[in-house]
């Protein structure tokens, strides 16, 4: 919800920095840390507090791949894309990695487990593993397993990603925000973005620079990086309509059970096409998310609520296909925000009202932010930064 006019001030000042990252969830902070390795002087604002958006609302897989199976990206890709994207999410868990989040006591290095419920997944799925491996992925085959998800029967057959790990997204947010701290504005809505000519910057007028008004103050800047992801559309429907009509917002919905009889998942389970998925956390309790599919309608825009008809199926789906027996500990939701094509979108934003070059998205994570957002900002600074050929497979914008 934007802030009212009454809470507007001038209480920041305007402050001069070289980069201005626009949204403190995973992407931002990912962003502001490639920026500042590169010395730069960089802010982040924050429309509410760190993690206020999806990335602190998910289910917590760094998982390898998107939202589609491996054979059924290549359909829509090709194959260079495709194995360009796995690798990809490989390297964002390694880029974690480094970033110390083994060391959390939330994390785990669980394998994933794409497990088919009906004979045109399983298909696609097997076509995946033998492409998976001959593009020298390591990947492995269940026909059956032991483990509670697999007891109702339900399961026909999986793909397992056997290097995948998952963890507390709050956790790691709080993690990947701790040395940026000093850096980040909590509750400063970004207003608008001008060029820094004398009618916007007055005495502070610099080429090539635009200005940043938010709730408090202003950001003078040659760079503003938005890392807004669903709420891209209403930052740059000013400025680039088509643009924020490329990325839509779309509502995901999770639960948390306590099992109160003897339950145990091995892994993370990504099912049915990815649709609805599940995992355990390591104080034993089940997270279940998904069933957005079955109200599309329904499950777009900005409001993160839970709602009780998907909150409805969600339990079913846990108690029969799961079998999952206890107590409802949680219930929530978050926005998610969509391309077309299921790709980040990344790259500078041209629009005649703003100098070259100077505004930046790296959004548009199609629900797979936690497995990308990290290695995406790695690419958006390369290209921003070093000015070399635009980071395959991401760099879309460029090439408009
Ligand atoms: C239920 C659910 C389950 C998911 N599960 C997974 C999963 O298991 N694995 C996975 O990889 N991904 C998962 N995702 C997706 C993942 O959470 C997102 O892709 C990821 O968090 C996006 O990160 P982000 O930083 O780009 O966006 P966000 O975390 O949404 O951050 C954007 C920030 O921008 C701020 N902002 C917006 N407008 C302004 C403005 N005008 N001024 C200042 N600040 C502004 C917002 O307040 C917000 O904090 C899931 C998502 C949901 C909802």
């Amino acid at each position: 919800m934007p802030a009212p006019y009454w809470r507007h001030s001038n209480a920041l000042g305007t402050r001069q920095i070289d980069a201005l990252v626009v949204g403190a969830g995973v992407c931002g902070l990912s962003v502001a840390t490639e920026l500042l390795e590169r010395n730069l002087r960089v802010a982040i604002v924050e429309r509410h507090t760190l993690g206020a958006g999806a990335s602190s609302r998910n289910a917590g897989f760094l998982m390898r791949g998107m939202a589609e199976n491996y054979a059924a990206a290549i359909q829509t890709h090709g194959r260079d894309r495709a194995r360009a994207m796995w690798r990809f999410t490989e390297e964002n868990l390694a880029i974690l990695l480094e970033r110390g989040i083994d060391a959390l006591p939330s994390f785990r290095r669980v394998p994933s487990c794409l497990m088919a419920i009906d004979t045109t997944e399983l298909a696609q799925l097997r076509e995946s593993l033998a492409l998976l491996r001959e593009d020298a992925f390591a990947a492995d085959w269940l026909d059956t397993h032991d483990d509670s998800a697999w007891a109702s029967g339900a399961a026909l057959g999986a793909l397992v990603n056997p290097a995948d790990a998952s963890i507390n997204p709050w956790q790691m947010l709080q993690h990947l925000g701790a040395p940026l701290r000093p850096l980040i504005f909590e509750q400063q809505e970004l207003l608008g973005i001008h060029p820094a000519d004398a009618r916007h910057a007055g005495p502070l007028a610099s080429p090539g620079h635009v200005i940043a008004r938010t709730t408090d103050g202003a950001f003078l800047a040659r760079h503003v990086i938005l890392c807004t992801n669903a709420y891209t559309p209403r930052v740059l429907a000013a400025h680039d309509p088509t643009l924020a009509a490329a990325i839509a917002p779309k509502r995901g919905q999770m639960l948390a059970i306590r099992p109160d009889t003897p339950y145990r998942l091995d892994f993370s389970y990504y099912i049915n096409f990815g649709h609805e998925y599940a995992r355990q956390t390591p104080d034993g309790t089940v997270v279940v998310g998904g069933k957005r599919t079955t109200r599309a309608d329904e499950e777009v825009g900005y409001d993160d609520e839970p709602t009780e008809a998907i909150q409805r199926e969600l339990e079913a789906f846990a108690r029969g296909t799961l079998g999952l027996e206890g107590g409802v500990m949680a219930r929530w939701g978050g926005t998610m925000g969509f391309t077309a094509d299921g790709l980040p979108l990344v790259g500078p934003i041209a629009t005649p009202d703003l100098p070259d070059r100077a505004v930046w998205l790296c959004a548009g994570f199609t629900g797979h932010g936690m497995s990308l957002a990290a290695r995406t900002a790695q690419a958006c600074v390369h290209e921003l930064l070093d000015h070399g050929p635009p980071a395959f497979p991401l760099a879309r914008l460029s090439a408009r």
